[in-house]
C-alpha cells in the first residue's frame, strides 16, 4: 500500500531490516553506543555546526510524546504560554497546555492565514507574564507553512522561549533552529525522516535546559530534564522501543547521505507534480502556492465526489489518502508526499487519481 497521509509513512527496505537486529538490554552498553549515535546523528541533521548548543532529547512515544514534554517542562510556576493557533495541531497545543492547568493565551488565525510577527511583538510587549511562545511549523491540518524565521526572531528579541512543533516539519522543510535560537523544537521519527512511529524527540538549547531544571515536575513519563540526565548516564528512564530505535538510526543514516536539503528538494519536486496535475484535472488547492509546505497538499473536493468515494476507489488501487479535520472535514481531502516514495509511485497515484475521476465524471 502506498501511503499518502502524513505518517506512518512508507519505510525503505534497509529501514525495515534494520527491525530484526538482536535483542538487548536497554541498561547495558549496546544500548547506550545506540542511543548516543541516534542522538548525534539529529544534531548533525537538525543543527549543523551548532551541535555543541543542542541536546537531543529521545522519547518512546509518538510526536505528540515530545510536543507534550517539551510544552509541560518550559514554563516556570505562575508564568504562561502564548500559543500561534492556525489549525489543529495549534489547537491541540493550547489544549495540552490547558490540561496540565498552565497558563494559556492564543493569538488565533484562521487556518489559511500566517501568524502575523508583528502582533507577536505586540501581544510579548503587553504581556511580561507570557514566558514562552509556542507554534506549529508546518500545520498538517492544512499543509501551511507558518513563518517561523520572523518569528523566532520577534520571540529571540522580545527575550521569551521558543518551542515549536516541527513534528511534520522536520527533514520535509527549511527550518534554521541554531541560527534562530530556537529553544525547543519537537519532531518524531516517523514522518519526514522516514523511520517508524513510536520515537520521537526534542531538540533543546543547553542554555535553556538549565533554567529548566528549576521548574515544577509536571508528569511522571514525560518530564524532560529526566530524560536529559539519565542520557548523560547513557540510558532513558523508562523502557525504550528498542526495535524502532535501531530503525530510526537506519533512516538518519538514510537522511544524512541523502542530504537534509536534498530530501528537501525531492519532497518538494513531488508535491509539485503532484499539484500541476490535479490542477491541470480541475481540482484547487485549499491555499494559495506561497503557503504551502514541501510534504502535504489540501485540495478541495470536487463537486460531486464524496471524500468516502474516492477515498475507497483510490484504496481499492493501492493509495491510501487523508481526509480533512475539523471544520474541513467534509470539504478537502488531503495528500502527503512524505515517506520512501519515487517517482513512479507519485506517476502510478497521478494515473490512478484520473482514473477515479474520470469514472466519477461518467456517473454524474
Ligand atoms: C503528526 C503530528 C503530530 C502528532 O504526531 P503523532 O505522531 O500522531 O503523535 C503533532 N503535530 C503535528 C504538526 C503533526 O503533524
Amino acid at each position: 500500500m502506498i501511503l499518502l497521509n502524513p505518517g506512518p509513512v512508507n519505510v525503505s527496505e534497509r529501514v525495515r531490516r534494520a527491525l530484526m537486529r538482536p535483542d538487548i538490554c536497554h541498561r547495558e552498553s549496546e544500548f547506550s553506543d545506540l542511543l548516543s549515535r541516534i542522538q548525534q546523528k539529529l544534531l548533525t541533521a537538525f543543527v549543523p555546526g551548532a551541535e555543541a548548543d543542542y541536546v537531543a532529547v529521545v522519547l518512546t512515544g509518538s510526536g505528540t510524546a515530545a510536543v507534550e514534554s517539551a510544552v509541560m517542562s518550559c514554563l516556570p510556576t505562575g508564568k504562561r504560554m502564548l500559543v500561534l493557533n492556525n489549525g489543529v495541531y495549534g489547537e491541540r497545543l493550547s489544549s495540552m497546555i490547558g490540561l496540565h492547568r498552565l497558563g494559556v493565551s492564543e493569538l488565533k488565525s484562521e487556518w489559511h492565514i500566517k501568524p502575523d510577527p508583528e502582533r507577536v511583538r505586540l501581544a510579548l510587549r503587553q504581556h511580561p507574564e507570557v514566558h514562552a511562545v509556542a507554534m506549529v511549523h508546518h500545520e498538517t491540518t492544512t499543509g501551511l507553512i507558518n513563518p517561523i524565521k520572523e518569528i523566532a526572531e520577534v520571540v529571540d528579541s522580545q527575550n521569551r522561549v521558543f518551542v515549536v512543533d516541527s513534528v511534520s516539519g522536520l527533514a520535509g522543510e527549511t527550518i534554521e533552529i541554531a541560527d534562530s535560537h530556537i529553544y525547543m523544537v519537537a519532531g518524531t521519527a516517523g514522518k519526514c525522516i522516514q523511520g517508524f512511529p513510536g520515537v520521537s524527540f526534542v531538540l533543546l538549547r543547553k542554555g535553556f535546559l538549565e533554567r529548566m531544571r528549576g521548574y515544577p515536575k509536571r508528569s511522571w513519563y514525560l518530564h524532560m530534564t529526566h530524560y536529559v540526565d539519565d542520557q548523560g548516564r547513557g540510558t532513558v528512564p523508562f523502557t525504550p522501543a528498542v526495535q524502532v530505535y535501531y530503525a530510526f538510526e537506519e533512516a538518519l543514516d538514510e537522511l544524512l547521505e541523502e542530504g537534509v536539503a536534498n530530501r528537501t528538494q525531492r519532497y518538494r519536486r513531488s508535491a509539485t507534480r503532484i499539484r500541476e496535475r490535479l490542477g491541470q484535472l480541475g481540482i484547487k488547492a485549499l491555499l494559495p502556492a506561497d503557503s504551502q509546505s514541501n510534504t502535504i497538499t489540501a485540495f478541495h473536493l470536487p463537486a460531486g465526489l464524496s471524500y468516502a468515494s474516492l477515498h475507497d476507489q483510490l484504496k481499492a488501487r493501492g493509495y491510501v489518502i487523508y481526509a480533512g479535520q475539523g471544520q474541513l472535514e467534509s470539504k478537502i481531502f488531503r495528500i502527503a508526499n512524505m515517506g520512501a516514495l519515487t517517482d513512479s509511485h507519485i506517476q502510478g497515484f497521478l494515473e490512478a487519481f484520473e482514473q477515479v475521476l474520470t469514472g466519477a465524471a461518467v456517473h454524474t
